[in-house]
């Protein structure tokens, strides 16, 4: 007979691990079922925004990743169009008034599904779920460790990108369209400042890059090619070409001529998706699973650990699990969609080319520098703004333009 649980979570990752620590503390019976037996770099998010930092508090897993995780604090950023700009305070300039903050994903994997399991949670490694059902009963059936079934009052899919529990629940996947190739690396010994986060786009070119210290001297590095260009880097025989293309973007700086690789060059898609009501009778979905964003803005990590707060939040405040997950899935589609605005606003600004773009460039920076809340994108801020036809006009300072003729 398959043994019964209050929560079944489908993957152990940050999202996972999260929500299951946070639920298994109020003293649920929460089991965690995850294929990896020891975590790798698969080259995923190791930059959270100051409003996932204020998400990690809440939480209560900043300590641990700061302690274990040695979880690095940027208090400065340099986000630059055609050249790398000088860096802005986050601390003074965004409204949750943290820094950054950077670690090893596989490291933090690791700290996370070890902390879930001191909160109570019971966790299997190297249990691949094969199959999940919904219903009065919802289940996880899986093969490895352990092998077999279990049935809980709800299930959750934090089985990231290609979650078979959003499979199972089979609504419509959305997505953004069209998108470019973003590839990354992990170095050490680069001439950067360890407390500056860096992200440089060039409109001319399409290019954009991106350096986020992690402490130690390691640091993860990013090269996002136009969007017409389809060669994925991939292993040390490109490394060279990815350097390469990093080079226009750091102006006259040497940054990398002492840097050496500290784990594989992999490349990914920019696409976003996701699912709307990310939840159906007795299955709901957190991070990755529910939806992705363009890794260019770097924004995934935030949100799963908003998920996992809210979600816990919910389930650990209301008797009725399958109202709380309702309440949870309405509160997700309306955070997301602003992050999916406010991801295309920010692109279309910092990437447009040619005289077009840098009119409105110099529209939308002079408005920002006049009001800094005319700028309220989800980069730094969080996307706890209402993503309005108003606030699109503020962004760009089209109001201005109207005024002025
Ligand atoms: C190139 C790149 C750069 C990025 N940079 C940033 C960044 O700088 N900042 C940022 O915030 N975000 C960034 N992101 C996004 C970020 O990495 C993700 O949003 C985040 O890792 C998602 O976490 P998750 O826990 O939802 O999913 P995952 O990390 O994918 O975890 C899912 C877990 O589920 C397990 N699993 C999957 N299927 C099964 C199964 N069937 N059975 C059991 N276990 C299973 C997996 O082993 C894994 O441990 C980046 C993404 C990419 C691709």
């Amino acid at each position: 007979m398959s043994e019964r649980y209050d929560l079944i979570v489908v993957g152990g990752g940050i999202a996972g691990s999260s929500l299951a620590g946070r639920v298994a503390a109020s003293g649920a019976r929460v089991l965690v079922l995850e294929r990896e037996t020891q975590f790798r770099d698969r080259v995923r998010g190791e930059w959270v925004a100051p409003w996932g930092v204020l998400e990690l508090e809440r939480l209560k897993i900043l300590e641990p990743l700061r302690e274990r995780a040695d979880a690095h604090e940027l208090t400065h950023q340099s986000t630059g169009v055609y050249r790398i700009a000088k860096p802005t305070d986050l601390v003074e300039r965004y409204h949750p008034n943290r820094p950054a903050v950077t670690f090893f994903h596989p490291t933090a994997q690791e700290v996370l599904i070890e902390w879930a399991a001191e909160q109570g949670a019971k966790v299997i490694r190297g249990a691949r779920v094969t199959s999940v059902g919904g219903g009065e009963s919802p289940t996880a059936e899986w093969t490895g460790e352990g092998a077999g079934s279990a049935t809980a009052r709800l299930v959750v899919g934090a089985d990231g990108r290609t979650s078979l529990v959003r499979k199972a629940i089979g609504r419509p996947e959305r997505t953004r369209g069209e998108m470019r190739l973003w590839a990354g690396i992990r170095m050490k010994n680069l001439d950067w400042p360890a407390d500056t986060g860096m992200l440089t786009l060039d409109p001319r070119t399409g290019y954009a890059a991106a350096v986020f210290p992690q402490g130690d001297g390691a640091a993860r590095v990013y090269l996002g090619p136009s969007r017409d260009e389809r060669k994925r880097l991939s292993g040390a025989k490109d490394i060279e070409s990815f350097l390469a293309g990093m080079q226009p973007l750091m102006g006259q700086r040497d940054v990398f001529s002492d840097a050496e690789a500290v784990g594989p060059l992999a490349t990914f898609d920019t696409e976003m998706r996701w699912i709307d009501e990310p939840y159906e009778d007795g299955l709901v979905l957190i991070g990755d699973a529910a939806g992705y964003t363009d890794p260019t803005w770097g924004q995934g990590l935030s949100l799963g650990f908003r998920d996992a707060r809210v979600l816990s939040e919910a389930l650990t405040t209301s008797e009725d699990w399958r109202a709380a997950s309702g309440a949870y899935a309405a509160e997700h589609d309306v955070y997301f969609d602003a992050m999916v605005k406010s991801e295309a606003w920010t692109e279309e600004v910092l990437l447009s080319p040619g005289p077009e773009g840098d009119e409105m460039r110099d529209r939308a920076f002079g408005a920002w520098a006049q009001d800094p809340s005319r700028n309220p994108t989800a980069a730094y801020n969080g996307p706890d703004f209402v993503a309005d036809e108003e606030a699109r006009i503020r962004f760009f300072g089209l109001d201005l333009v109207e005024a002025a003729t």
